[in-house]
């Protein structure tokens, strides 16, 4: 399967049976195969010796290493590159299981949407998907490996940084359905252009099996205007989401609130035309996008829509995508410190606009990272679309988030800006400021580690 050959203690042990794979050595666990990857800090062929102590049943080995004397007598499988065998390991496992998979990906809202449609499916079949957010080139391989043939689908998510990525990961998971959340400006660095941004997500459409579905974000032109170039597998149908009037899968927002939202969604796609109200317990617009997009693979796999409205309703997400919190003094709290980029600012923006009932509402925004060139612009831009009314306060923490600041002070007023370059001070400043009718949202890049001043808040 991964185009290995046996040592011979592997030999002779032929027709024996192990049971799951691991590449971390301290996970692994009796009767399973070890696949030691090498990395920039670690390389896992020095752990082999520790697995097989722990019960390890068989190793893979590349060719390059030499086999220490301690493991000669050990079953090893020699490949001439681990990561590579783990991927066709993955693929071809994949290929023998009677599992049907949605594959996700997207610049924003791919765990979130893979934790809707996991919920969704959860409802009527055994479903697994990706923990977390083991995304790549060796987290997506891993998942399949560890699923046995009692999975009816699984929701895998597909995260990339250049183009070839989805592709390779697309091409091992063979989805029923892809599906692509939006186009955002994440990458921008590594793929020129909002154009390369597209053309490396399509790349998901390469692996879809015949008779599927690629489910893209219809209110996004960039995808709406490319599909007809791209070559799909027989009988393989585009279907849109999102809020415009032409998506096949239509989402009406009822009503968008800090703890949850309402919205009606319309499909206009044969055999499941109709229309149901759906409630979901995550706050914020975008996450309507993300719902309709986990609702319409719902649908489509089969569900009916009190299944669908029952799946939303009951979904517990992967921490710190938008958490409410009581922050002290009473003040509401919204934890998006999980990650940042243009896209996802926008939505937070968006988001904390619509919010009404609030003394004040604060924006904490923290930089942006791996922009490229544009950073500095991207960031002046971020500020000069606030407004007053939709936000009242910004406070800004990093050197690029400067920009923000001297981007929104014209619009919002000098007084109601403020930048910090140390993150203890911000904190102080807010906790001095912070009252309980207060609004406040904080979110910034992973490295920007914003989460220190969601504790700092919290109670
Ligand atoms: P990563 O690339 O880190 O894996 P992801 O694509 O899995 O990210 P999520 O973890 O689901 O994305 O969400 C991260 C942040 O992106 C959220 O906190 C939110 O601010 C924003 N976001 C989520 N969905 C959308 C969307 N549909 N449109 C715009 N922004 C979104
Ligand atoms: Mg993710």
């Amino acid at each position: 399967m991964c185009g290995g050959t046996l040592n011979g203690a592997a030999k002779q042990r032929g027709g024996e049976r192990f049971s799951g794979a691991t590449t971390d050595s301290r996970r692994a666990a009796s009767g399973q195969l070890f696949i030691p990857l090498a990395g920039e800090r670690f390389d896992g062929h020095e752990y082999a010796a520790e697995c097989f102590e722990r019960g390890a049943a068989i190793a893979l080995w590349q060719q390059d290493r030499l086999v220490p004397d301690e493991l000669s007598a050990m079953p090893l499988v020699f490949v001439p590159d681990t990561l590579a065998a783990l991927q066709k390991l993955a693929a071809s496992y994949r290929r023998q299981l009677p599992v049907k998979i949605v594959g996700i990906t997207g610049s924003n809202g791919k765990t979130t949407t893979k934790d809707l449609a996991a919920a969704v499916l959860a409802v009527r079949f055994r479903v697994h998907k990706t923990e977390g957010n083991l995304n790549n080139h060796i987290g997506l391989p891993l998942t399949i490996l560890a699923m046995d043939e009692t999975v009816d689908y699984a929701v895998l998510e597909m995260g990339m940084s250049g183009f070839g990525e989805i592709s390779l990961l697309t091409r091992i998971a063979q989805p029923q359905i892809a599906l692509i959340t939006n186009i955002g400006d994440a990458h921008l660095l590594q793929l020129g252009s909002r154009e390369g941004i597209t053309k490396a997500k399509l790349e998901i459409a390469e692996g879809i099996t015949p008779g599927g579905v690629l489910l893209i974000n219809g209110d996004e032109p960039l995808l709406t205007g490319t599909t007809g170039q791209i070559t799909l597998a027989e009988d393989v149908r585009v279907q849109t989401f999102g809020f415009g009037e032409s998506c096949d899968w239509r989402a009406e927002p009822v009503s968008i609130g800090v703890q949850s939202s309402a919205f009606r969604l319309r499909s206009a796609v044969e055999g499941t035309a109709g229309s149901v109200m759906l409630e979901l317990p995550v706050p914020g617009r975008h996450n309507i996008s993300n719902a309709a997009a986990a609702a319409a693979a719902g649908r489509l796999c089969g569900l009916t829509e009190e299944q669908i409205a029952a799946g939303l309703a009951g979904v517990r997400l992967t921490g710190m995508r938008i958490e409410s919190l009581r922050a002290f003094n009473g003040a509401t709290l919204l934890n998006d410190a999980y990650n940042a980029n243009p896209t996802a600012v926008r939505a937070a923006i968006s988001l904390v606009s619509e919010l009404s009932g609030f003394n004040r509402k604060w924006l904490v925004l923290a930089d942006m990272l791996e922009l490229g060139p544009e950073e500095q612009q991207l960031h002046y831009e971020i500020g000069a679309m606030l407004r007053p009314g939709a936000v009242d306060r910004l406070l800004t923490y990093g050197p690029l988030s400067w920009h923000t600041a001297e981007g929104a002070k014209p619009r919002l007023g000098e007084e109601n800006v403020r930048h910090f370059e140390d993150k203890a001070a911000l904190n102080d400043y807010l906790r001095e400021q912070l009252r309980s009718e207060d609004l406040v949202l904080v979110k910034g890049s992973r490295g920007m580690r914003m989460e220190e001043t969601v504790q700092a808040l919290e109670r």
